[in-house]
């Protein structure tokens, strides 16, 4: 690493972020369900969704946001000291920042796995550097015509996996049928877990969809896990 690579490196380590928790759990959702994964659940979102269990990393009026401002040394510290090779970045929506810094450090590690976890809303460019390494993770918020990911680079990309989640029941004029022919390795109606409700099985959905579509839970609050 030569003078000027070193101070980027340098530059890239100190970047801030605003996490709103740290935490080691199961992966309890998408393709990686049921996995070993240290989160970084950073501050803020774009959207406000009736439904978001996790408002407290929402900036909205009336919620109670909750973060720390942490650079990007102290984050992969904690990463390092969980033992795991695999993270997932969440939110809120992570999208809306520069993750660069945070995801060249995490890469260097040519065996560490990083989990993106992304409404749909914004641009994936700046992940396609270090597509080998990430399973991408896609739960739309607003309709296919409406988002902002680029399928073509979700195509010809390289990530190592990339699940799509589509809430159910339906919100937002966002049907499974309008996806059915996204260019996902893993599609699930994402069924929307309310504490003491029951959500009724769309097998009729189901079967109306192409093959190898597939109901999503949220396994880790069947585990009544983080
Ligand atoms: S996009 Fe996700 S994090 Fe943002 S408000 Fe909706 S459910 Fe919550």
């Amino acid at each position: 690493m030569n003078n000027k690579e070193l101070k980027t490196m340098e530059d890239k380590i100190e970047k801030l972020y605003n996490v709103n928790e740290m935490f080691v759990s199961i992966q309890g959702e998408g393709s990686m369900m049921g996995i070993m994964c240290t989160f970084i659940r950073l501050f803020g979102c774009n959207l406000s969704c009736e439904y978001c269990d996790t408002k407290k990393s929402l900036w909205r009026a009336g919620y109670e946001s909750q973060y720390k401002t942490m650079n990007v040394k102290a984050i992969v510290e904690q990463v390092t000291d969980a033992g795991l090779v695999y993270v997932t970045i969440t939110g809120g929506e992570p999208l809306l920042w520069d993750l660069d810094p945070l995801l060249t450090v995490l890469c260097q590690n040519p065996h560490m796995l990083v989990g993106i976890e992304t409404n749909g809303t914004q641009s994936i460019q700046q992940l396609l550097p270090f597509a080998p390494q990430i399973a991408l993770s896609i739960s739309p918020k607003v309709p296919r015509e409406s988002m902002e990911i680029d399928e073509l680079s979700l195509q010809e990309g390289g990530f190592q996996s990339i699940s799509l989640k589509i809430p159910y029941p339906y919100t937002q004029d966002i049907s499974a049928q309008s996806f059915s022919s996204y260019p996902a390795t893993w599609r699930s109606l994402h069924l929307i877990q309310r504490p003491g409700e029951a959500t009724e099985m769309p097998l009729t959905e189901l079967l109306s969809l192409p093959p190898m579509w597939r109901v999503g839970i949220q396994l880790h609050k069947m585990l009544h896990l983080k």
